[in-house]
């Protein structure tokens, strides 16, 4: 890098918390690791396309590309005039190469019933339900919304869309009949696929009735497929639903996967909606495959024969590249849950992994936070020995909670890898790979190998060391293809900070050894005397406190300072708020990482404003600090906490 281009120490962001612990593989993980050398890095600087070119041979192609990339910011296309089906990549390709009777999912339902299909069975059911669906009258280039809860069915509808060519949009099933209403409406949907029902803590939540809501006013929707899962009463419209086992039963056995292009569209996903307005991500074919399998095999370290644990809903983007995807392209094992953490009991992902032997174990920051402030009783009562890897994705970890993952849950012999992506990024972009990258807690460390992620000034400039934004300068396969519907958005939220390179609108600090500290969101950086300070730190700093199991920090106005740190905590169970601890937490801040960082205000709470897949959402705890009326709320997973959170801001006011 040159001289002139390089600001060093003259960030953007400023960095205050200091982590010196640093962790290697054992030599045994080392020795058995799908990686074993660091010259995949190399090899992927020298030659980039040809390196994706190298990994596009993960996929079977029915016809080889003729162009590796077509770049003209900010549209890219990979693997020009190649063709491919991801349902014949995460099925027939295994069947054929004998292996049919390998498990595909152990699926386990809330009140403990099982279902252990191969992948002939999926295979055989994905082939059923293509045709079913093809009957509807969707054709290529359809798309078709998805809401279901985490059922087998959820993964062979997504299958069977892409078998077809038609395009999936799956929608969380907990959102509610406005939400739904409003993706089916933005992509314009044909079918819809649903159930009857799902389960939730020992109730049945009503999707059927929650889908007829949004669908009386999407006039785009010609049928839907109702899944029988729950058995709850269902009303079922005449011409319009079909039972989804009738619809199967009455289908021809085979359906001819269709020949996609590598630019065709395989599916629309929006995002959490953390920041605003949910965006429809457009993720084609063959680069997205490409990228999702083979990130699989070195982030994961799979092998034949593990066990493999996402416990994310399929309904984001996490449960689309590594439940249904990649691990699937992969051949995987996995399992998949329809429950809740702590239903029954609070030991449930323990029980789980203890009967299954899950071996790799993929969850959220925002569940181990969870899980430290439950205690360690319920964790300690399972055998956990069958886990050789563990991995987080959805949030900066704090590195307390590493630390707890990794002695609590990990025994201390299994790698963590705290993998940063976004939906719009369709697959893992910096991530420890685990044989051979020594990882620091709170530290996604480094770019994998194809990925050319920087830490950026505004100005464009590159910080070798120390905070500002981070930024991918060059495409990579998965990468998004656009926002559904709107163009202009694309270019503006993610290509028009610099020139030619990509904003995935968070801040990021880089260390000497170049590894990666994702500091929060740049929409929640908080201005505090002239410094711009990022929420990881200073909640790190908070959850670093014994009392404290979760922090949520906001910048909010302040007539003196300009903006002052408001700080919500959650307590750990035992732990009771009041005027003392309120004080030593903001010492602790104060003494852990600068005076600079102290909170001018503690909230203690019981629980945090988070969307339904469990991202904190800052941007309501401004508007309560600041007195305004709440921004969109749409994806906020439990609208009570924010009511009575500002009720008790303004008390304390
Ligand atoms: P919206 O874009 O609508 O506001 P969202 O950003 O929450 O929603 P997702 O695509 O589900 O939607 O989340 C991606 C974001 O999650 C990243 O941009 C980042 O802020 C955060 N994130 C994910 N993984 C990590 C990680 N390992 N470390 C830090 N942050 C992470
Ligand atoms: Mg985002």
């Amino acid at each position: 890098m040159s001289e002139e281009n390089t600001e060093k120490n003259k960030e953007t962001v400023k960095t205050l918390l200091e982590e010196n612990r640093v962790f290697n593989p054992s030599e045994e993980f080392k020795k058995n690791a799908n990686i074993q050398d660091e010259s995949i890095y190399e090899e992927a600087v020298n030659d980039r396309e040809a390196f994706w070119a190298k990994h596009a041979e993960g996929v079977e192609w029915y016809q080889k590309w003729n162009k590796v990339l077509e770049w003209n910011v900010p549209s890219a296309k990979w693997f020009v005039g190649g063709k491919l089906n991801a349902s014949y990549n995460c099925l027939d390709r295994h069947v054929k190469a004998g292996k049919g009777g390998k498990t595909a999912i152990l699926w386990e339902g809330e009140e403990g019933e099982k279902r252990t299909l191969t992948y002939d069975d999926v295979y055989k059911a994905v082939n059923k339900l293509a045709n079913a669906i093809k009957s509807t009258g969707v054709a290529k280039g359809d798309r078709v919304a998805i809401y279901m809860p985490m059922i087998p069915e959820a993964a062979y509808a997504m299958l069977a869309c892409a078998r077809i060519g038609a395009v999936h949009t799956v929608v969380f099933g907990g959102f509610s009949s406005d939400s739904l209403k409003d993706r089916i409406d933005d992509a314009q949907a044909k079918l819809l696929i649903t159930a009857d029902g799902g389960s939730r803590r020992g109730k049945v939540i009503h999707l059927k009735e929650i889908a007829d809501a949004a669908v009386a006013e999407c006039p785009t929707i010609e049928h839907v497929l109702v899944v029988k899962h729950a058995s709850n009463e269902v009303s079922m419209q005449d011409g319009r639903d079909i039972w989804y086992h009738d619809a199967v039963e009455a289908a021809e056995e085979y359906c001819e996967p269709e020949q996609m292009d590598a630019e065709d569209i395989l599916y629309i996903l929006y995002t959490s909606g953390t920041t605003g307005k949910p965006k429809g991500i457009i993720h084609t074919t063959g680069g997205y495959m490409t990228s999702v399998t083979a990130t699989t095999k070195w982030v994961f370290d799979l092998k034949e024969n593990d066990i493999f644990w996402c416990t994310a809903d399929v309904g984001w983007v996490t449960g689309h590249s590594y439940i249904v995807y990649g691990p699937m392209s992969n051949a995987a094992t996995q399992v998949m849950f329809e429950g809740t953490p702590d239903y029954p009991e609070r030991n449930r992902f323990w029980k789980i992994i203890e009967d299954y032997k899950v071996s790799i174990l993929y969850t959220a920051p925002t569940a181990i936070r969870a899980f430290m402030k439950w205690g360690t009783e319920w964790p300690e009562g399972c055998d956990l020995s069958s886990l050789r890897l563990l991995g987080t994705v959805g949030e900066p970890i704090n590195p307390e909670a590493w630390i707890w993952y990794h002695e609590v849950i990990g025994k201390e012999k299994c790698p963590i890898i705290d993998t940063w992506w976004q939906t719009e990024t369709g697959s893992i972009m910096i991530s420890p790979i685990p044989g051979i990258t020594t990882t620091k807690p709170g530290s996604a460390t480094k770019p994998l190998p194809g990925i050319d992620a920087t830490v950026l000034t505004a100005e464009g400039k590159a910080v070798t060391e120390g905070g500002g934004y981070l930024s991918i300068k060059n495409p990579w396969p998965s990468m998004l293809r656009g926002i559904w519907g709107d163009e202009q958005r694309y270019k503006d939220t993610y290509w028009s900070k610099w020139e030619g390179s990509y904003f995935p609108g968070d801040g990021a600090r880089i260390d000497p050894d170049g590894c990666f500290w994702l500091l929060g969101r740049v929409d929640d950086v908080m201005l505090v005397a002239g410094h711009n300070i990022g929420t990881m730190e200073v909640e790190s700093a908070l959850v670093d406190h014994s009392s404290v199991a979760e922090a949520a920090v906001v910048g909010i106005k302040d007539d003196v300072k300009g903006t002052a740190i408001a700080a919500f905590v959650i307590l750990k169970e035992g732990h009771e708020p009041g005027k003392e601890l309120e004080d030593t937490l903001k010492k602790h801040v104060a003494n852990k990482i600068g005076a600079i960082a102290r909170p001018s205000k503690i909230i203690f709470t019981a629980e945090l404003p988070k969307t339904r897949s469990g991202k904190i959402m800052r941007r309501l705890l401004r508007d309560i600090g600041e007195g305004r009326a709440l921004g969109d709320v749409t994806t906020l997973a439990d609208a009570n906490i924010v009511e009575s959170l500002k009720a008790k801001y303004d008390d304390e006011a």
